[in-house]
């Protein structure tokens, strides 16, 4: 099977939250890719409940774009403790964690029910799973910590 990056970090090394650049590749158009880790809670410690994530990642598909050029996708992970953030070009670590916190801060302060994308059945796969109480929570609870821009050493993102 190929070797995957994200299965070779150990999770029991990191600090989170934090951002962490994976990886970059090089299409044969000459297009850079980059792909990162946005890790909002500690591995094997805590993980967002189904809910809270799916109204974070709905969120955030917009946010995010508001917020930094060049993004492609911002998908959660399956153990619920972070995101994958795919971007085209090479943007660096800071500007995706300014960014990430910008877009947490507004789902804390600012988003209201009616804001939230995709919330019917013709727009989301599983439309009654969403808590944007559970994401407003969850959103506080990360900022306070901070994003660090190391995974290893906690590193605050300087203003
Ligand atoms: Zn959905």
């Amino acid at each position: 099977m190929a070797e995957v990056e994200s299965f070779q970090l150990d999770h029991t090394a990191v600090h989170a939250p934090y951002v962490r650049l994976i990886g970059v590749e090089t299409g044969p158009s000459g297009d850079a890719v980059s792909n990162f880790d946005l890790r909002l809670t500690q591995p094997n410690e805590t993980a967002i409940p189904t809910g809270g994530l799916h109204t974070i990642e709905h969120l955030l598909a917009s946010l995010l774009r508001d917020r930094m050029d060049g993004v492609i996708d911002c998908s959660p992970f399956g153990c619920r403790t972070g995101f994958h953030l795919i971007t085209w070009g090479t943007p660096s670590v800071a500007t995706v964690a300014r960014a990430l916190t910008d877009s947490l801060r507004a789902i804390a302060e600012d988003v209201t029910w009616e804001d939230v994308p995709g919330t019917d059945k013709y727009s989301c796969g599983n439309y009654r799973d969403h808590s944007l109480f559970s994401a407003k929570e969850w959103s506080t609870a990360i900022l306070d910590q901070g994003f660090s821009t190391d995974p290893f050493v906690r590193t605050p993102l300087a203003d």
